[in-house]
């Protein structure tokens, strides 16, 4: 199969640029044979990887991507890695309780081997730690969505705690938030920091890591598969797919596939005396009560104390948006940050980038072998940090032939739905995403 479309990420991705520089891998510029390929190097492609250097310590595995260690959307995301139900189709995050207690069993699991990454890897507390996140209310819309989610919490017996608008300003300084809804298990990552320091400890003589080398073909030559890229080429028995919505790039899952887009701005770094007019504490992270509304987060650290939003969410089919999409979002941004942070009204956005989500109407992820030696783990529904550390993992299992109740888990899940045909599904899609922004109101 030749593929069609290859990443397009556009803006910087601005948590990799906050921290030093890396060299640059090298580019695949030969033939070579390995024992297992991933594509993709992504939370997916490399909790994969990993997995399989366990597994087969002895095993050749490559790992290429199109672009470069966290510049995709691994370091351009919000870096929640959350366990509780976060279904972005749905109004409130939740499903039913069957299907929520199987995510939070899997979503768990993600999080734990990117702790183990984490302590394996000597990784800071910067780049991963377990502190919890809230659901955060503006409106008395929002807090009656976090009334609701709490109900759900109840029913599936996970703890939670509520905050009032005193609590919620001595976090984060802000008078907006009325109300919040403080979930312990989610950890928070730097998300450029924590893939790189995943990378570069995979990273051994056995496992090799080729950045800025796309896959242009990926075909069946007898017993093996053989994926050409410009300049090179790899032929292996077994082969990872971890593209998340660029499965579809590669001809699987057409028109069943939901590329969004979503959109972050980042601060300069604030001074001391921004710092002192915004109180609250050092770092804080809040997801929105209403899932279209805006995730803001307070950071210390590398590349100093800052502020970062995300809100907006586009359906581009095209796997691309315009460098002028970014600066309509802007404004948007803008107007979320100066609601929230009056006091900062003269701080400007040093960064602000978009980046690729692959949903599914029914909220159902992409796994498992596709073609003979062809495993795939895709789709990652917006939580692509827990959820693709945990199916990278449970890949690796699968192609190796090891069974466990969590794969039994992943591998519950049917297939996507097919999408309405074009335009129906663009015009269908956007109409919704743009009702449930108007519908948040203040919270976006
Ligand atoms: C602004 C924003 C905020 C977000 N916030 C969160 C959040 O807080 N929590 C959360 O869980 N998720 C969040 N997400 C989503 C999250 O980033 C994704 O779900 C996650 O990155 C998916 O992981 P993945 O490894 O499956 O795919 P990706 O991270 O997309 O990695 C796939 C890799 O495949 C490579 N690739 C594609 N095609 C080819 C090819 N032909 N050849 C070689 N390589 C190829 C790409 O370059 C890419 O690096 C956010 C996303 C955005 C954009």
């Amino acid at each position: 199969m030749q593929v069609r479309r290859f990443p397009c990420d556009p803006g910087p991705a601005a948590w990799n640029a906050i921290l030093p520089s890396e060299p640059v891998r090298e580019t695949l510029k030969s033939t070579l044979n390995a024992d297992w390929l991933v594509i993709g190097a992504g939370f997916t492609g490399l909790s994969a990887a990993r997995r399989l250097s366990e597994l087969h310590p002895n095993d050749r595995v490559v790992v290429l991507d199109a672009s470069r260690v966290a510049e995709g959307p691994a370091g351009r995301n919000s870096g929640f890695m959350i366990d509780v139900p976060h279904d972005l189709t749905s109004s409130d995050y939740s499903g039913n309780t069957e299907s929520n207690l199987r995510e939070i069993r899997l979503n768990r699991a993600g999080i734990d081997y990117a702790k183990d990454a984490s302590d394996a890897y000597a990784m800071s507390y910067e780049a991963f730690r377990l502190s919890g996140k809230i659901n955060g209310a503006i409106t008395p819309r929002g807090v009656d969505h976090n009334t609701g989610y709490a109900a759900h919490l109840d029913k599936l017996s996970e703890p939670y705690q509520r905050l009032d608008a005193a609590a919620m300003k001595s976090i984060t300084g802000s008078d907006s938030y009325i109300d919040g809804l403080y979930s312990p298990g989610t950890a928070m990552i730097q998300p450029a920091l924590f893939i790189r320091s995943l990378a570069s400890g995979i990273e051994t003589s056995r496992v090799k890591i080729y950045e800025n080398t796309p896959v242009i073909e990926l075909k069946r030559e007898g017993s093996v598969w053989k994926a050409n890229t410009p300049e090179g080429s790899v032929s292996t028995p077994k082969v990872i797919l971890a593209v998340n919505g660029h499965l579809e790039s590669f001809g699987f899952y057409r028109r069943s596939l939901m590329h969004i887009f979503t959109y972050g701005s980042m601060t300069h770094p604030l001074s001391k005396a921004e710092l002192a007019l915004l109180g609250g504490r050092s770092e804080w992270a809040l997801t929105p009560a209403d899932p279209l509304g805006t995730t803001v987060r307070r950071i210390s650290g590398t590349g100093g104390d800052r502020l970062i939003i995300r809100n907006r969410a586009t359906f581009d089919p095209s796997l691309k948006v315009s460098d002028s999409r970014i600066e309509r979002v802007s404004r948007d941004h803008d107007r979320s940050f100066k609601d929230r942070f009056p006091m900062l009204a003269s701080v400007e956005m040093q960064y602000r980038w978009g980046g690729r989500l692959c949903l599914s109407r029914n909220n159902v992820s992409v796994f498992g072998e596709v073609e003979s030696g062809l495993h795939v783990a895709c789709c990652q529904n917006g939580l692509g940090t827990s959820k693709g550390m945990v199916s990278g993992k449970l890949v690796a299992e699968d192609a190796s032939e090891i069974s466990s109740d969590l794969l039994n888990d992943q591998k519950t899940d049917v297939q996507p739905t097919k999408l309405p045909p074009f335009p129906f599904a663009a015009i269908g899609a956007s109409a919704i995403l743009r009702w449930g922004e108007f519908t948040a109101g203040k919270e976006l």
